[in-house]
């Protein structure tokens, strides 16, 4: 595989990984934040690394508005998505 294919960079501590490897997210409207576990959904997709560290930002309003730059919702969903 040449370098960079498939690779993306989490959104949180910039860590590069195969995408396969991290897990995808989008934003809907009403700035509602939903896992695309299937990595399909139309839309920006975002990566996070599925760690404990990265994927807690999904709990805490104030991270998700810091790391997308915007107020984001994220739903319970979303976390039971990530894990
Ligand atoms: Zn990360």
């Amino acid at each position: 595989m040449a370098p960079g294919v498939g690779e993306r960079s989490c959104r949180v501590c910039r860590r590069k990984a195969d995408k396969k490897a991290l897990l995808r997210l989008v934003i809907r409207e009403g700035n509602r934040i939903e896992a695309d576990p299937g990595q399909t959904a139309p839309g920006r997709g975002w990566y996070l690394c599925r760690t404990e560290q990265c994927l807690s930002i999904l709990n805490n309003p104030k991270m998700l508005r810091k790391v997308f730059g915007r107020p984001i919702q994220a739903g319970t969903a979303v976390i039971g998505n990530a894990q």
